[in-house]
């Protein structure tokens, strides 16, 4: 089998680990958990919980992926038919002591990563890197707002867990339907909305509206945005054009787009991502988000 190495520029980083499905729980219709663990988890950082992985699922039949293997200049990966199909997802939970990720499916009805987790059982393998992203990624604030769609419910519901008990804020999730709320640990004076709508690209509109008549407090604020593409890029413009947030407190990555697989969003997404990271820092006045 013939191997492409990275080239020139390479970064040491920790190869791509190989982990096995350990257990499958039907979180709502529309979302499986899919518990994995093995050997190669040993010295996944801990603490990383709402952050992304890239996972490395099989192409069609192959019984599983094909990762890189290590070489003198970084990992070499399989030729191009043989790579794996490559997607985004969140650390829903990793657990140090028992040795256990937890990586939450949406179950759309098209999709390479969909269908392989609607099919995924006990025994399966997948490759994962990372964790990458922000660290930490709510920076402190007296009140946070998170936002998202279903594809986003991973993310939050673990920054949740991670927010000091002292926390306020609001957090609205859009999800398909009603079945598809989820129990979720947060602080007290974190209050949690749930929109429920069909239509994802329906529903990031009403999620938008919603965060337009957001009342903020006079305080120091942090955003946390992510879901289908027009629902985040119309809340990003919102909080920066009208309540002055910039990048140091806000985060609004699209994790996908409607009719898009995420091979063809890939390059937009980023594009996007840089309009917001190439903001100039602006100093906060006094109830900036009011
Ligand atoms: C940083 C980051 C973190 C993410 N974390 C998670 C996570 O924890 N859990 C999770 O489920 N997703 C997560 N996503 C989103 C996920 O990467 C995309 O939804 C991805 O496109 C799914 O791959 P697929 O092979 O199923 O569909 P693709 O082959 O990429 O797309 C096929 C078709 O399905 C549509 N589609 C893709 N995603 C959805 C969706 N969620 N709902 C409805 N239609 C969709 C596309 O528009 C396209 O028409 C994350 C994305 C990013 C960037």
């Amino acid at each position: 089998m013939s191997r492409s190495g990275t080239g020139a520029g390479h970064r040491a980083r920790t190869p791509p680990r190989m982990l096995e499905v350990q257990q499958v729980l039907e979180l709502s219709p529309h979302m499986r958990r899919i518990r994995l663990g093995g050997r190669e988890l040993d010295g996944f950082p801990a603490g990383r919980d709402g952050a992304h992985i890239k996972v490395f699922l099989p192409r069609p039949g192959q019984a599983q992926p094909v990762l890189p293997e290590p070489g003198a200049n970084g990992p070499v990966w399989p030729p191009p038919e043989q790579r794996p199909v490559t997607r985004t997802y969140s650390v829903r939970r990793y657990d140090p002591d028992t040795g256990l990720l937890d990586v939450d499916f949406v179950l759309h009805d098209d999709g390479i990563a969909s269908a392989w987790a609607r099919q995924a059982r006990p025994g399966d393998r997948m490759g994962i890197a990372g964790p990458g992203g922000p660290d930490p990624m709510l920076g402190q604030a007296s009140f946070y707002l998170l936002a998202g769609d279903l594809s986003a419910l991973p993310a939050i519901g673990a920054l949740l867990e991670k927010l000091p008990s002292s926390a306020h804020g609001q957090a609205l999730i859009q999800v398909p339907d009603s079945a598809d709320v989820q129990p979720l640990d947060h602080p007290e004076g974190v209050a949690v909305s749930w929109l429920h709508c069909r239509d994802p690209v329906l529903g990031g509109r009403r999620l938008a509206a919603w965060v337009e008549r957001l009342e903020w407090p006079v305080a120091p604020c942090s955003a946390w945005v992510a879901g289908e593409r027009s629902a985040v890029v119309a809340i990003r413009d919102h909080l920066r054009t009208v309540r002055g947030f910039d990048r140091r407190n806000l985060y609004a990555i699209p994790y996908w787009r409607a009719a898009l697989s995420e091979e063809a969003f890939h390059e937009e997404r980023h594009r996007i991502m840089d309009e917001l990271a190439a903001d100039a820092p602006r100093q906060p006045d006094r109830g900036e988000h009011g």
